[in-house]
């Protein structure tokens, strides 16, 4: 792992500063609603802090149920006077034209990726690319609303797919840019018009990315309030004027979204918490599997809600796959996310290092094994920044909340296993079910395991792949509904019969 003397750290702090300066416009930023950028009315903002540096990085509008509510109104006068009326061309040139907008700006928001949240620029151009991809592919699936005719005597009944009309939209901070376009595409795909808070940490990507296109977006159909959960997003989903809420953050928090959503019967889609089994099969090449495993746990430094955060090793395989696994994570490179070379950037905030190392020390104080990492580092840039050691533990009671919990950081737990049915029951033995993996060429052994995980993703060879048009989603506490395919355009509308008697 690298290690940052000060004069790395002064040098990283000046590099930071010149690119925000040059990048970001001037705060505090304001809220969009209706076509215009407006202040809150208590003029309160709050500051997004660089997490690699420590440093504030540009302050913003903190918002509330006022604010949520005149955006709400404005994205209803939006539908109801031009968005309903929109055709399918219409949406299908809008959502391009965003894509092309954010393709020829894609570095940009790479790096204000960078700055806001942390994570590498290697991986903040992929979440980038991957945005643009869902926008292109929503626009086309924009012309796919079809319904169906349904014969039945002397009735004839037909379906229409019909938007909601405002839906509220919950975004968190570990794919900013790339989870709000998740929830946009389709939301507009499909008719649309939305209210959208993006998480209180990382809120600068979608703010400019608003501000490069708004020139484009017809007033109202897009909105955007910022703010922090209970003040501003609780407004949100309670609102009995949003029938349809997409929420992606933490199970504690989504269970509460689904209650309030019951106040007013509006429709969820939730996207939660993870804590994902990858196998390693007797089979497997350790090598390809140690490579396999370090993307799935380490990949967006541990903050991805489908990591592959509990390493089941068959005992075959463990003697020369622990050794090869282990030296990977060691050699992971961490420090300035924009360096090329960087694999493991910081945490994106101070509370995201204390819950991270709070499961670390519930593993120490067990009979655990610590195989690598479990601090923080002391000196230079790692100390002023947000940054974790990339962790394997080994030996964790299997009812621990170590094994149990999503920590949302770079903790990985190693586990061997023997016996088929007893490893699927320890894989399956969690709240969760947001995804799964197995490494092997032994085409039964894959079929078998990918039906007994219950997960709604299982990756074969391949880990945190996710291109448009594969559903994504979870099983048991994981979530409600799939993401990134064309369900989810069904899912921003709802069904309408239309039934004719015929005239004898
Ligand atoms: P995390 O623990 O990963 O930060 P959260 O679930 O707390 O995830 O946050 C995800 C998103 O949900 C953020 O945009 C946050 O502001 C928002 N949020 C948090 N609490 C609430 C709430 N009570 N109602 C609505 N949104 C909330």
């Amino acid at each position: 792992m690298t290690s940052n003397s000060p004069t790395d750290l002064d040098r990283v702090r000046t590099r930071h500063r010149d690119l925000a300066s040059r990048l970001l416009p001037g705060g505090p930023l304001e809220h969009y609603v209706g076509g215009e950028w407006i202040r809150g009315t208590a003029d309160d903002t709050f500051t997004s802090v660089n997490p690699t540096t420590g440093d504030p990085l540009v302050t913003v509008h903190e918002g509330t149920k006022t604010e949520v509510d005149r955006a709400v109104e404005a994205a209803w006068d939006a539908f109801d006077d031009h968005w309903w009326d929109s055709t399918p061309a219409d949406r299908q040139r809008l959502l391009q034209q965003m894509a092309n907008r954010l393709e020829r700006e894609a570095e940009k928001f790479a790096q204000i990726e960078v700055l806001d949240n942390g994570k590498p620029i290697t991986e903040a151009r992929q979440d980038i690319d991957l945005a643009i991809d869902h926008l292109r592919y929503f626009a086309g699936a924009a012309r796919n609303l079809e319904g169906k005719t349904v014969p039945h005597g002397d009735l004839h009944i037909q379906t229409v797919r019909e938007p909601y009309g405002v839906v509220g939209q919950i975004v968190p901070w570990n794919f900013p840019l790339l989870l709000a376009v998740w929830k946009l595409a389709p939301a507009l795909a499909a008719g649309n018009t939305v209210v959208l808070k993006p998480a209180e940490q990382t809120p600068v990507s979608l703010l400019t990315y608003v501000r490069e296109i708004e020139d484009i977006l017809p007033e109202g159909v897009v909105n955007v309030v910022t703010g922090f959960g209970p003040e501003t997003g609780a407004p949100l989903v309670s609102h009995d004027r949003v029938p349809k809420i997409a929420f992606t953050g933490s199970t504690e928090v989504g269970r509460g979204v689904m209650k309030a959503a019951a106040n007013t019967i509006s429709d969820i889609t939730l996207e939660l918490g993870g804590k994902s089994p990858l196998v390693v099969a007797p089979d497997a090449d350790p090598e390809r599997a140690a490579e396999t495993a370090v993307d799935a746990m380490f990949f967006n430094g541990g903050e991805c809600c489908s990591a592959g955060t509990r390493l089941f090793v068959h005992e075959s395989t463990a003697e020369e796959f622990v050794p090869a696994f282990l030296d990977r994570v060691r050699n992971l490179q961490m420090g300035d996310p924009l360096d090329e070379a960087t694999d493991i950037g910081p945490q994106v905030s101070r509370a995201e290092v204390e819950k991270t190392l709070h499961y670390v020390t519930l593993a120490r104080e067990s009979e655990a094994r610590i195989l690598t990492g479990g601090g923080t580092v002391e000196e230079g840039l790692l100390a002023e920044g947000c940054f974790v050691e990339p962790t394997v533990v080994a030996d964790v009671a299997v009812d621990s909340p170590v094994v149990q919990q999503e920590i949302f950081g770079p903790v990985e737990v190693l586990i061997e296993w023997d016996d088929y049915e007893a490893m699927i029951a320890e894989a399956n033995d969690v709240d969760y079910g947001l995804a799964a993996g197995v490494v092997t060429n032994d085409l039964s052994f894959a079929h078998r395991i990918s039906r007994d995980l219950k997960a709604g993703n299982v990756w074969v060879n391949t880990f945190n792949r996710l291109p448009p048009g594969q559903p994504f989603g979870g099983y048991k506490q994981s979530g409600i509904g799939r993401e990134g395919a064309m369900e989810t355009l069904h899912e921003y509308t709802q069904t309408k019969s239309v039934t004719m008697a015929f005239e004898e």
